[in-house]
């Protein structure tokens, strides 16, 4: 499709490329500048596709959040190098990495500059995992192309999801086959809380590892200084990644609870659930009832898990959740 757009000569100045995969994405945006910019199409071997490629070419820009958020300085430095006419009249490409890190103010700033580019050969080409984040006026004004990988760059925390879904399933079990027991639900979110300490702790284990070699490379100071930076920037990210997806999976498994809560009032079978095995304690402690109450809970639980990657303080949403279920 993008190939076509080009020879059709009928590009776009921006473009939104999204799917799990941030070193696949940006793989991509820099085969699309190299074909942009190749005389040949996209020959990948020129001069111009090997160094596009390579993300060293003068007409590529790339922006790589250094913290936990695009700043404002950031916005304003991209602007400005795409304000500089670009050599040989070819295109003048910036590729925005992780451009969910963009906070309200750098999401307007950086719509701004795609409403009114500072250059007529400029192309803007936005990455991100998770669209979710992006401001609607800014998806409106990219082409947006979502990419399918076949893997995730988080993958290998697969399984300690599924390690915490388990221990979830059985907390819940527990407290919904005894709804009188106050401490257990008022521990509840202390529980979840020590999921995240437990998974930055690897992440900063492969850091150390990293710095250690880094600092045995030979290369001077500086560059060292500017390596390590950079690795523990990229670590504080994938931290505060995970730290949401954690939270969004732990909304996830409560509201699938509470769903099925709601399905057996409503006489649903026992195949219908989620978690099956719920079924009897179900049936049995939230006999009569009146499903209004958890439906209500299910909306707070709905409503909040899309804050959960802005660090917004989740556990009261937690806390209301999961004492409504118990039986004051
Ligand atoms: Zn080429």
């Amino acid at each position: 499709m993008l190939n076509k757009e080009l020879k059709n000569g009928s590009i776009s100045h921006s473009y939104f490329f999204h799917g799990e995969n941030m070193k696949h994405l940006f793989e991509l945006a820099l085969n699309f500048a190299a074909n942009v910019n190749c005389k040949q199409g996209g020959c990948l071997d020129c001069k111009t596709c090997k160094n596009t490629l390579k993300a060293k070419y003068p007409n590529l820009y790339v922006l790589e959040p250094l913290g936990n958020v695009i700043t404002v300085e950031e916005i304003t430095e991209l602007n400005y190098l795409m304000s500089i006419s670009s050599i040989n009249n070819e295109f003048k490409i910036a590729i925005i990495k992780e451009a969910d890190l963009m906070s309200d103010i750098t999401s307007n700033k950086m719509l701004k500059i795609l409403e009114d580019p500072p250059d007529e050969k400029c192309i803007f080409i936005l990455l991100a995992e998770d669209i979710n984040n992006i401001i609607q006026t800014i998806k409106s004004r990219c082409q947006v192309y979502n990419w399918i990988f076949k893997s995730k760059s988080l993958e290998h925390f697969d399984e300690k999801f599924n390690d915490i879904e388990n221990e979830l399933k059985e907390l819940l079990i527990k407290l919904i086959s005894d709804r009188k027991n106050i401490t257990a639900a008022l521990n509840f979110s202390g529980h979840i809380n020590s999921y995240i300490p437990k998974i930055g702790e690897e992440i900063i284990k492969k850091q150390k590892k990293e710095t250690e070699r880094i600092k045995k490379s030979g290369l001077d100071e500086d560059e060292i200084d500017r390596i390590i930076k950079k690795i523990e920037a990229n670590n504080k990210r994938e931290i505060s990644k995970l730290t949401g997806l954690i939270i969004k999976h732990v909304f996830d498994i409560i509201a699938y609870c509470l769903e099925d809560i709601i399905a057996v009032m409503a006489g649903s079978k026992r195949e219908t659930l989620h978690y099956t095995d719920n079924y009897n304690i179900i049936s049995k402690s939230f006999y009569g009832e009146s499903m209004d109450k958890y439906l209500e809970l299910l909306d707070i639980i709905r409503g909040n898990k899309i804050y959960a990657n802005q660090g917004i303080n989740y556990e009261i949403a937690l806390d209301r959740v999961i004492l409504g279920l118990v039986q004051l």
